[in-house]
């Protein structure tokens, strides 16, 4: 048994270190397929472990990292076998499993979705848990029967990963883009690029406001939580719905029963962590088939594995436009 780089989150009396380091092979947790990590990416949820800002982190010594690309190296899953293209999104790594911050990782079987044939291992972690999450609002409120006709689609956050997928996988499908973003100054022509229709400055959502507001949008994918969320409610059409995937604002939800009972809105809760097999690789194949490849591409940034340290805290501050990428092999 050998070893492997990996960052390496290890707590001590002084509370935690994070170190790019060589881990031991031994050391791996119980898996049936063991995989060669080729990139990962960086999520919000991946600077709370980095940073230890939030109790994301429940096992030491653990390696962050919530998502990977890579190959299969060596399976006794039935549905595996070395050399096979995969992606993991969620379920527990970098939070309690050993994650994806490291050359190597070893994982269920049951937790693997193969590499849609049109992407690249880069470009699935373009996309990342931020991006795969964007795709899951986005299906929820195409169940709900919101299309492009129904009006126009909020998405909060936008110059953050899930927002920057949203407002690009939205736009392509149609929609008139109203992006919220607290960067207009910096990021209004990125966010047009990506296919927004209208920028609006945050403060607008992020004040407290009236149970119901003016009719302005028939969906939202809201990433921020708090006070925004509840003024995305307030002021979405009759009969409209909004996804909630995100707590970048604040974990609370300050709203009234107004929107519901009101304005017949729904709130859907969007989970990518346990979501089931069938829904992600219902996510995965519309996001190969559906997402701008030249989208994807100016909204990613790719960094080497030792630097995603110093990338945690950026992305907590809300400094980080959209995806980074981060290249392990
Ligand atoms: P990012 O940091 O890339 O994006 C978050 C964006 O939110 C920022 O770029 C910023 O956008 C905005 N923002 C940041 N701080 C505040 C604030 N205090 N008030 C209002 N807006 C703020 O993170 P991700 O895209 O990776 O994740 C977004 C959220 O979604 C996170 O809360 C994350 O935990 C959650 N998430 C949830 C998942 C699930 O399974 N439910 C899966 C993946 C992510 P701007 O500058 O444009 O205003």
């Amino acid at each position: 048994m050998g070893t492997f780089k990996a960052v390496v989150i290890e707590k001590g009396e002084g509370g935690q270190r994070v170190a790019l380091k060589d881990f031991d092979e031994a050391d791996m947790m119980d898996g049936d397929v063991t995989v060669r990590v080729t990139h990962s990416t960086l999520n919000y949820k991946d600077g709370l472990a980095l940073t230890g800002k939030a109790p994301v982190v429940r096992r030491w010594p653990m390696i962050p990292g919530i998502d990977f690309a890579g190959v299969v190296e060596a399976s006794s899953h039935p549905d595996w076998k070395p050399g096979d293209a995969v992606v993991l999104n969620g379920w527990g790594t970098g939070e309690t499993h050993l994650g994806a911050y490291a050359e190597k990782s070893r994982v269920k079987g049951d937790w693997l979705v193969a590499l849609p044939a049109s992407l690249t291992p880069e470009q699935a972690m373009a996309i990342g848990t931020a991006g795969y999450t964007a795709m899951l609002a986005m299906l929820a409120l195409e169940r709900h029967g919101l299309t492009p006709q129904s009006g126009p689609a909020l998405v909060t956050g936008a110059a953050g990963g899930v927002g920057s997928v949203a407002v690009s996988l939205l736009a392509r499908a149609g929609w008139h883009v109203v992006a919220s973003t607290g960067r207009a100054a910096e990021e209004a022509e990125y966010l047009r690029g990506l296919g927004a229709a209208e920028i609006i400055d945050r403060a607008e959502l992020s004040a407290p406001g009236k149970p119901l507001g003016k009719e302005r949008w028939a969906a939202a994918i809201d990433a921020v939580g708090a006070t925004t969320l509840a003024n995305a409610l307030a002021m979405t059409r009759y009969g409209g719905a909004v996804a909630a995937c995100g707590l970048a604002g604040g974990m609370d939800l300050p709203t009234s029963v107004a929107p519901f009972i009101l304005r017949g809105v729904a709130l859907y809760g969007i989970e990518s962590v346990m979501a089931p097999l069938p829904l992600r690789r219902e996510a995965w194949a519309r996001l190969a088939r559906d997402l701008d490849p030249a989208a994807l591409s100016a909204m990613t940034t790719t960094v080497p594995l030792a630097e995603v340290i110093a990338r945690g805290p950026e992305i907590l501050a809300g400094r980080t436009r959209g995806r980074v990428v981060v290249t392990i092999a």
